[in-house]
């Protein structure tokens, strides 16, 4: 009996597959209706200070409200769409609908920043700077800044050249920029020293289990170590629980972000949820 429900469980994970290999170049053909029917929308997970235990932020996490299929997190997406026109047509809203936040927090008072993730094709697309610069326009120095780019480590060693050209255009366009899943990567430490970015991001994988984990927490203490040597924020993302929070303020970290505090939200959840963790603080 259990090697049959064993064949009926991998009949059925066949099934699945097959579902969505289907699912998937259907995708493709969503994206312009989702687009155009504003189904596509930006969770925000908030970013905490460590030592002044306040909210420095907000990581925009795309997410799909699906007609049929229901709430779409960006795995289930997102890479079907990379080295499509899709690809940017996304990262143009990313930024538009992030920016807008910007303004309006800015307009009341809030000094938060916003962090976007960026598509890897869009960013090593010709088309970028100009979608960035259009997506600032009107813009004055102190919304720019608040503004942070995040590149996943492994995007950054694509073509080195290319990336820290357009690295430094967009510094001179005055948006801050941040090294995601920072560890996952090959950089070498001269690379590292060359690329024109404010931010590291330690990847989730070392942080989550680092208190029961000595050799994670051993990659940790030398990814903050090294991001203070070079004068870099570092920030640690995937803290479930008090005690790695004050392990990671203990060790210098300067940013965090976890389920401990909030999963990405949609904004007016993350907006009470700023003004309530700031009123009972
Ligand atoms: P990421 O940029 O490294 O984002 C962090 C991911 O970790 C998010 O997953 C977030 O929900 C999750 N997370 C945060 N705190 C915790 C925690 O304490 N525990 C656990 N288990 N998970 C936590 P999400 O939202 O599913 O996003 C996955 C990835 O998709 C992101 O990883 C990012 O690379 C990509 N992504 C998300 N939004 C966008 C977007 O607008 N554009 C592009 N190009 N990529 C995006
Ligand atoms: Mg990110
Ligand atoms: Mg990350
Ligand atoms: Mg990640």
């Amino acid at each position: 009996a259990a090697k049959e429900s064993g064949k009926n469980q991998y009949r059925r994970f066949d099934l699945d597959t097959h579902v969505s290999r289907k699912e998937k170049l259907r995708i493709l053909d969503q994206v312009p209706q989702a687009l155009e029917d504003s189904q596509l929308e930006l969770f925000l997970q908030p970013r905490m200070d460590l030592q002044s235990n306040t909210v420095a932020g907000f990581e925009a996490l795309i997410r799909w409200q699906h007609p049929t299929q229901g709430l779409l997190g960006p795995i289930e997406f997102l890479p079907y769409l990379e080295y499509t026109e899709y690809a940017d047509a996304i990262g143009r809203f990313v930024m538009t609908d992030a920016i807008n936040k910007l303004r309006q927090w800015h307009q009341a008072g809030l000094p938060w920043s916003i962090s976007i993730n960026l598509s890897p094709s869009h960013f090593l697309s010709s088309g970028f700077e100009e979608d960035l610069a259009e997506a600032l326009d009107g813009c004055d120095e102190t919304i720019r800044s608040k503004l942070i780019l995040e590149l996943l480590e492994t995007t950054a060693l694509d073509d080195s050249d290319t990336v820290i050209k357009r690295l430094q255009a967009c510094r001179s366009i005055g948006v801050d920029l941040a090294l995601d899943d920072f560890g996952t990567g090959y950089s070498s430490l001269d690379y590292f020293r060359r690329l024109p970015v404010q931010e590291i991001k330690i990847d989730r994988s070392f942080v989550t289990d680092m208190l029961s984990d000595e050799e994670d927490q051993m990659v940790v203490g030398a990814i903050i170590d090294l991001s203070e040597n070079f004068h870099r924020r570092v920030v640690a993302e995937g803290i479930e629980d008090a005690d790695t929070r004050d392990r990671l303020l203990e060790m210098g970290c300067h940013v965090a972000q976890g389920y401990f505090w909030a999963r990405p939200m949609p904004a007016d959840e993350a907006m009470a949820w700023a003004k309530r963790f700031t009123r009972e603080k």
